[in-house]
């Protein structure tokens, strides 16, 4: 995918908020930290367009941005952080819910799971949730280059056996640029649908 250009629209924290306009979307949804930021930076070739951030669980909107006029990034916030209350925190279970469940232009989740770890309980509920839904769904096992090439494929089936998940999960290296082509790969599949 050649990026022509990558425009950061809005937080949204209402729904009247979203934008018009009906460009296909990629939602990306996972904990806190998992390295979602660092991500969306990397595939659209910005240093800092989706905020790395300091304070973990603090982006409490869905950001939105459009891409070559031709398609937009979802950054949905991320779950699982303590330190949110819990008012809050089903507060914004119900917008995402809702931005899932409702989102017409929606065509693709993507769901960041650490590739180092045990997907979580919060992993594996919002899979489950996710799965349920009538979205295409990929899992992206992020922070590829922490574990040693030969470690791979055991912790993907790990990944793949916790989370349940009978949908493609690919390991990528936000900060070596590694699998990046490969998801792009399918980003553009979809596009092409
Ligand atoms: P977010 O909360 O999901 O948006 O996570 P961030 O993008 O802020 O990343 C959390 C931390 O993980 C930061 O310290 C990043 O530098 C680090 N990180 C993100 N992606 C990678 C990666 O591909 N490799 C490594 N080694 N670290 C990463």
């Amino acid at each position: 995918m050649i990026i022509h250009n990558s425009t950061f629209e809005i937080s949204a924290v209402r729904p009247s908020q979203w934008p018009e306009g009906g460009l296909p979307e990629f939602a990306f949804i996972g904990r806190s930290n998992v390295g979602k930021s660092t991500l969306l930076n990397r595939l659209l070739n910005r240093k800092n367009l989706a905020r790395v951030s300091s304070q973990p669980g603090k982006t409490r909107q869905i950001n939105f941005f459009a891409i070559n006029e031709q398609f937009r990034f979802v950054d949905l916030p991320g779950y699982g952080y303590a330190a949110v209350s819990k008012r809050e925190r089903s507060e914004f279970a119900s917008m995402i819910d809702k931005y899932l469940l409702e989102r017409e232009p929606l065509c693709r989740i993507v769901q960041l799971v650490d590739i180092r770890h045990e997907p979580s309980k919060d992993d594996v509920a919002v899979h489950e949730g996710l799965a349920q839904l009538d979205v295409p769904l990929v899992v992206v096992a992020t922070k590829l280059d922490k574990i040693g090439k030969s470690q791979v494929p055991s912790h993907v089936k790990k990944i793949r056996q916790t989370l349940q998940a009978n949908v493609p999960i690919y390991p990528v290296s936000a900060e070596k640029r590694l699998g990046l082509d490969e998801l792009w790969a399918l980003f553009e599949s979809d596009l092409a649908e």
